[in-house]
């Protein structure tokens, strides 16, 4: 279930065009950069660049695996996506248009739960501002098993008794 989203006055592609286009050297937005980003908002999910690339390859769109590389590291630092570091996989996630949350994923089968947590802000605010700290920003992630996960491995075991 996705979060609520955070109403914002452009389009992802309208922000990222812009951001193009503004920097000091300002950059060409391509074709294939807009089909990129109209598929990466299309709807909410968690992704590694795999994953988009084999989305992309059955969509059949034509972007090529450089030009993915190369966008996803623009939209980070453009903020329109966040970037997750799970173990050895490096998960995306919207940041543009979307609150920031925090996630539980499960070693079992990578299912990504999204939460907000008034408490957990607050912490890290407080810790901040103690060790007169500016934060960019943190990611908290909860590792353990998800609820199916664990049902499903619960039925095994009276199963086998
Ligand atoms: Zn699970
Ligand atoms: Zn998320």
């Amino acid at each position: 279930m996705p979060l609520p989203s955070v109403a914002v006055s452009q389009s992802p592609e309208a922000r990222f065009r812009e951001f193009l286009t503004s920097r000091p050297k300002p950059q060409r937005y391509t074709d294939q950069q807009r089909e990129l980003v109209c598929h990466i908002f299309e709807k909410h999910r968690h992704f590694d660049t795999d994953e988009l690339l084999a989305e992309l390859k059955a969509a059949n769109r034509s972007v090529s695996r450089a030009t993915v590389y190369r966008t996803l590291a623009k939209l980070v630092e453009a903020r329109l996506l966040r970037k997750i570091e799970i173990g050895p996989r490096t998960v995306y996630d919207h940041d543009y248009g979307y609150p920031w949350h925090e996630h539980l994923v499960c070693s079992n089968c990578g299912a990504m739960i999204e939460f907000t947590h008034e408490g957990i802000v607050e912490a890290v605010k407080g810790v901040a501002a103690q060790k007169q700290f500016r934060v960019e920003g943190y990611d908290l992630v909860v590792r353990g098993t998800c609820a199916e996960c664990n049902a499903a491995d619960a039925a095994k075991r009276r199963y086998v008794m």
